[in-house]
């Protein structure tokens, strides 16, 4: 395994001490470990998961998917309609997994949120310059040069349809055809390094407690090489910024449990393969990045990355068409409608480490998932699709738009097993008797403890939501800093 180079590795002892403790480097974790740091303070950021660099293990790798995902990407949400979701579990989290499609939240979603839990100072206009300090940081460029045919089929087949369609820009610092994602251990954590921030990897927070004015945190040691070992950690102010699964688990196992864990939420996918006359799925193309804007907010649509290896896993509860794929997957490309639908609570379970996730989805949901299936294929077969295999058992492949027709409205319960690398809200931020914490994420009944992960956003964020996490921990953490140290 390659050492990781920017890394000051930071050396792990049984007690440790600092002004502020950040759990979780992901999105939220990062930003507010970055800015606390850079207000002068003594700050260790503590992540359960390995410190790699983001070159290694390759993009989109099985080797990836071991090393940096939570549970080797196993996970799964119980429910008649279960969802499978992922989430990143290494120093700088879901940013280092992900293809960092970018949007800023938009402005209807954050009204919603102020409406339904009273929180304040979330305009659009309050929000702009936490986005526009992230922008500065982790840049955002669209694509240099002619996007991809898998991805240009889906906009064409949109604007033919005159429907809204856009490309997204992306967390990305692109130089020529290749360019480097600017995940949070290429942007914040560095950051926070050059401050004088700490960063100890492979070290999982198990519980937090209150002695004497200070949080203890009894956390878990374990190096690649080398036997596991217990640390306690104290600090007065803590962060907690575990990821919208995690957080809610660790509060819960800590006692904190008023509103927490109750409401996570999801943008589960369901997938479709389709094939092109032509070749459409050339290696070396730019990622895709045009997504389908018209059904928003009940549903979006936009193209996975295609490689045989992807193709073959996504038809891989249609074992009669592997072989097809085999001969004819630079022809192919994957495809996803995205809903907001399933609405879960964590719960920890004794003698488990990981928390018992379970999910319900209302008609309403089932009718999003069926709709966004039928409009998905009507946009392929207006791009000249051949044929379209939704990655559903037992559901016909579609020729044309005839089949389409034939799609039912709503999908049955048991047929359907949405996949999700969205997950939020499972402890949102408010001041009403449904929040988790205040409007700026510090949770009431615990002095110093503040929630800054996508755990505190209300509800799904319809658009990739990287940028809401890293905005609202932007937020959150400047509004921490300014109201507990100065
Ligand atoms: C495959 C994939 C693709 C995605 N694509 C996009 C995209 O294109 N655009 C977009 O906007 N969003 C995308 N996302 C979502 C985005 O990555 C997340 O919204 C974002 O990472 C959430 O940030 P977070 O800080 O809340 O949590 P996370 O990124 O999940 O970070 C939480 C961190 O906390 C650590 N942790 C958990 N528990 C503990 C503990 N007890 N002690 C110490 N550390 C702990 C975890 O290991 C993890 O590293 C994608 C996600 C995935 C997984």
């Amino acid at each position: 395994m390659m050492a990781f180079a920017t890394n000051v590795a930071e050396r792990v002892t049984h007690q440790m001490a600092a002004d502020i403790v950040v759990i979780g480097s992901g999105p939220g974790g990062a930003v507010a470990a970055m800015l606390c740091a850079e207000a002068g303070k003594s700050v260790l950021l503590v992540e359960e998961g390995p410190n790699l660099p983001l070159q290694w293990p390759p993009h989109f790798s099985s080797e990836e998917i071991l090393h940096k995902y939570r549970n080797a990407g196993v996970n799964v949400a119980l429910g008649t309609t279960q969802i499978s979701y992922v989430e990143g579990c290494c120093v700088g989290g879901g940013s280092e997994v992900n293809r960092g499609l970018y949007h800023r939240t938009p402005a209807y979603i954050l009204d919603a949120w102020r409406d339904d839990f009273d929180v304040r100072h979330l305009t659009l206009d309050e929000l702009m310059p936490h986005f526009l300090a992230c922008e500065e940081i982790a840049r955002v460029e669209y694509l240099p040069g002619e996007a991809s045919s898998i991805s240009k089929r889906l906009y064409e087949g949109a604007k033919s349809l005159g429907w809204l369609a856009i490309e997204a820009p992306r967390l990305y610092r692109y130089t020529g055809r290749g360019g480097s994602k600017q995940s949070m251990s290429e942007t914040f954590v560095p950051r926070f390094l050059r401050a004088g921030g700490r960063l100890i990897a492979n070290t999982a927070i198990r519980r937090l407690t209150m002695r004497g004015g200070k949080w203890r945190l009894d956390a878990r040691h374990a190096p690649a090489n080398g036997a596991p070992q217990p640390v306690e950690i104290s600090a007065a102010t803590v962060f907690v910024a575990c990821g919208a699964v995690q957080t809610p688990a660790l509060l819960r196992r800590s006692g904190l449990r008023r509103n927490v864990g109750n409401s996570l939420r999801f943008h589960p996918m369901l997938k479709v393969a389709a094939e092109f006359d032509e070749e459409v799925n050339i290696p070396g193309d730019f990622d895709p990045v045009h997504q389908i804007k018209e059904f928003e907010p009940n549903f979006g649509m936009g193209c996975s990355i295609s490689s045989q290896a992807l193709l073959a896993l996504a038809l891989a509860n249609r074992a009669d068409f592997l072989a097809h794929v085999g001969n004819r997957w630079r022809h192919m490309g994957i495809y996803y409608v995205q809903t907001t639908g399933g609405r879960a609570t964590v719960r920890n379970l004794p003698f488990f480490r990981d928390p018992l996730v379970r999910v319900q989805h209302s008609e309403w949901d089932l009718l999003q998932y069926g709709q966004g299936l039928r409009r998905l294929a009507e946009a392929l077969f207006a791009a000249g699709a051949v044929a379209v295999y939704p990655c559903l058992r037992d559901y016909p492949v579609l020729r044309s738009m005839a089949d389409v027709c034939k799609w039912p409205e709503s999908l049955p319960k048991e047929a359907i097993g949405p996949t999700s690398v969205h997950v939020f809200a499972s402890c949102p931020m408010g001041e009403n008797a449904k929040s988790a914490a205040d409007s700026f994420g510090r949770v009431r009944e615990a002095d110093g403890l503040y929630i800054t992960d996508a755990s505190v956003l209300c509800g799904p964020t319809v658009v990739n939501p990287q940028g809401t996490v890293m905005a609202i921990a932007h937020r959150n953490a400047m509004h921490a800093i300014e109201s507990r140290f100065t």
